[in-house]
């Protein structure tokens, strides 16, 4: 194709980023070229963004960064099948080897050579952006690009929620960020008797009752434990879902867990969190599940399924639009903690 595009670079250490005009890049073997039609904020381009310690150890300038996007495959590299110009699609972030024991027997979302787009590769935050088709996910036609980027952070939400049954029983979601908020749609749309949502940050309750919570609690202002036994008849909830890593929350989250419930952890603490293993886990007799990227392919089977069926609406979490050439005041606006999805248009 040649010619040049747009793209946002993290173009040195530390803070910020650059729009710059770089060379569209070809699909080579087994890659597709996808001209990107939205792609939004994960909470890792803000630490890229930001040059926090994990940034500074991981990422490698200047590096085109950002991974969930919808696009329209534009081009197909030599040995691709399966894809035509015009398809829309996004991507599942996780490059794996196919060949390590967790490969080989299903379980690839926690292959040991994991590559992350976006991270370890070139991203998806221009105008083009070239992806290893073994990693693309054809979307539904109807589906709006502004909500097929949420497929690959939706399918976190989709993972943890069901990776224990839901329907009838109690869930916490602790933690009401972007994918918390998804996890609070999707416990709702698998049958979850109540869903109660934590967090101290009011803008973000709000938008867990747009996303169907049952009961908000604010956490700075309610002890969390007293609320969520109290909702449960004193037994405590069936399932926590612990999105926020705060290591106070998570010690509340096993509090406020029943006897025999499931914890399924996805937030990320900063460092070595303190808990008293004895009764909160061993003898709760509680299942510990931690939650990395999306099993391939099933979770994407099931968040398309959720999306296009309509049992989860996504458009009241889709709080805020910028064009590629905006991206600092989209930065801003994602740090501020009064934003659901923040959707970039290269
Ligand atoms: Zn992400
Ligand atoms: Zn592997």
């Amino acid at each position: 194709m040649g010619g040049m595009m747009r793209a946002l670079v993290k173009h040195q250490s530390g803070f910020g980023a650059e729009l710059k005009e770089v060379s569209i890049p070809s699909a080579g073997p087994g890659e597709v070229l996808v001209k990107v039609k939205a792609a939004s904020i994960c909470g890792t381009d803000v630490h890229i963004y930001s040059w926090d310690d994990w940034a500074a150890g991981r990422i490698k300038p200047p590096l085109v960064f950002g991974h969930e996007f919808c696009g329209e495959v534009v081009e197909t590299g030599e040995g691709v099948t399966g894809f035509e110009k015009g398809d829309s699609v996004s991507a599942e972030t996780h490059i794996v080897c196919g060949r390590c024991p967790q490969c080989r027997r299903g379980e690839a979302h926690v292959c040991t050579f994991t590559k992350i787009i976006g991270v370890d590769t070139r991203g998806c935050f221009s105008e083009y952006a070239v992806m290893p088709a073994g990693n693309l996910w054809k979307n539904d036609p109807t589906l709006p690009p502004e909500v097929a980027t949420a497929m690959e952070p939706m399918g976190n939400a989709v993972h943890t929620v069901l990776s224990g049954p839901v329907a009838g029983r109690t869930v916490a979601v602790i933690g009401c960020g972007p994918i918390g908020i998804m996890a609070v749609a999707v416990a709702k749309a698998s049958g979850a008797s109540a869903v109660i949502a934590f967090d101290i940050n009011e803008y973000r309750l709000d938008l867990a009752k747009k996303m169907g919570a049952t009961h908000l609690v604010n956490s700075g202002e309610e002890d969390p434990v007293a609320v969520a036994k109290k909702l449960t008849g004193g037994w405590g909830v069936d399932v926590v879902l612990e999105m926020s890593g705060n290591p106070v929350a998570i010690r509340q989250g096993f509090s406020m867990v029943t006897m025999g419930g499931r914890i399924s952890m996805l937030g990320l603490p900063l460092r070595a969190v303190e808990l008293d293993i004895a009764n909160d886990l061993v003898f709760k007799g509680v299942q510990v599940h931690g939650i990395v990227g999306r099993r391939m392919y099933e979770t994407w089977q099931q968040t398309a399924g959720f999306l296009t069926s309509g049992q989860v609406d996504l458009k009241p979490m889709i709080t805020h639009r910028f064009s590629l050439e905006e991206y600092q005041t989209a930065f801003e606006q994602m740090m501020s903690g009064k934003s659901g999805k923040v959707v970039l248009y290269p």
